[in-house]
């Protein structure tokens, strides 16, 4: 083929495009995010505002006034971690709270993690009492919802994935709301029989579960501080992963859950789940396109600072900090602020990641 001169001015204005597309502005981060009590990054004499950091994120349990006035001098704001499902505190004095397997038995702790059945009314209350009182007593900018699944372990190389709860309140529950009419018999019998029966029934019951506590903890929000962010910290893991068990074991429908939340923190710790470094950017993108549409949350994913179970350099942390930042995501947060204060390598790439991003 001959070129001729329009096409040759077409081909021009077309790389042209195509070299700028492969250029886009920079993106300009709402969240600079730093999770964890930051006590660890101060002690070494650092300021938030000096690093770039412009967003914190402490478990509500460990908030207090002076906290919060020196978060806010440092010119970030303050999110609290609410531990929404985690039945630790609360199973070991209320048994009646603990979940149930399919063998009719209380369920035993996986790795670390002991679970809450998510029906218990007495649960129910105590948890959503404690965030009323957080509320009252601290102006938080938002509640980050953690462990908000059904009992289990993702956070740890070899997931551990029961089947839960058959307690008399998830029963009770699951065949009001399904219509379903449970057979006599013991609690492993029917947890068999919902099992082999009723399986797509009983899932979609767990997922709504779920969304009753989003909606839950937003209503109380909503009295208490209304506007507030409401975000969530979840498994990162994709529809194919673990044969599904991030909706078929932890409950998670993250299409039901996006329009409930305003932002979804995807917990992306790459070591400790045996994934490399680029599979952050993967599991950022894929999240973003899952939950598209006209109400789809922002995306703030959670990257791993921290070495276990094993040592994370300076540039692997660098890198998936800019992985974590990448395509759909408007911000960013470290697991945790303190391993990074241990390390000077670490620290010196925050300071020049974050310092850089509050200037575009
Ligand atoms: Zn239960």
């Amino acid at each position: 083929m001959r070129y001729t001169g329009a096409m040759v001015r077409f081909v021009c204005v077309l790389s042209i495009c195509v070299v700028a597309g492969a250029q886009p502005a920079p993106k300009r981060l709402e969240v600079r995010g730093a999770y964890s009590h930051p006590g660890a990054f101060w002690k070494t004499g650092a300021r938030l505002d000096e690093y770039g950091i412009n967003a914190v994120f402490v478990h509500g349990g460990s908030i207090n006034a002076e906290l919060a006035r020196r978060v806010r001098g440092e010119g970030a704001r303050l999110f609290a971690e609410f531990a929404t499902l985690n039945g630790k505190g609360y199973v070991e004095s209320h048994p009646e709270a603990r979940p149930v397997n399919e063998r009719g038995e209380k369920a035993p702790a996986a790795t670390w993690f002991l679970g809450a059945c998510p029906t218990e009314p007495g649960f129910r209350a105590w948890r959503l009492k404690q965030l009323e009182e957080l509320l009252d007593q601290h102006a938080v900018d938002g509640v980050w919802m953690d462990y908000l699944h059904w009992h289990a372990q993702f956070e740890d190389p070899q997931p551990v994935l029961p089947e839960t709860c058959f307690s008399p309140t998830c029963l009770r529950e699951f065949s009001r709301a399904s219509g379903i009419r449970l057979p006599g018999g013991s609690v492993a019998e029917q947890a068999r029989w919902i099992l082999a029966r009723h399986d797509r029934e009983w899932r979609e019951w767990r997922c709504g579960v779920i969304l009753d506590w989003i909606r839950a903890v937003r209503a109380v929000m909503e009295r208490k501080r209304p506007g507030i962010l409401l975000g969530s910290y979840q498994c990162p893991w994709d529809d194919r992963d673990f044969g599904g068990a991030r909706q078929r074991i932890l409950g998670l429908d993250l299409k039901r859950m996006a329009p409930l939340v305003d932002v979804m923190s995807p917990m992306v710790y790459h070591a400790r789940m045996g994934r490399p470094g680029e599979w952050v950017g993967e599991a950022v993108e894929w999240l973003g396109r899952t939950v598209a549409g006209p109400r789809a949350p922002r995306i703030w994913p959670i990257v791993q600072a921290h070495g276990d179970p094993r040592e994370i350099s300076r540039q692997e942390f660098a890198r998936v900090l800019e992985l974590g930042r990448s395509g759909p995501a408007t911000g960013v947060m470290m697991f945790t602020i303190g391993s990074v204060a241990q390390d000077r390598g670490k620290m010196a790439a925050l300071k020049e990641l974050y310092g850089a991003w509050a200037r575009e």
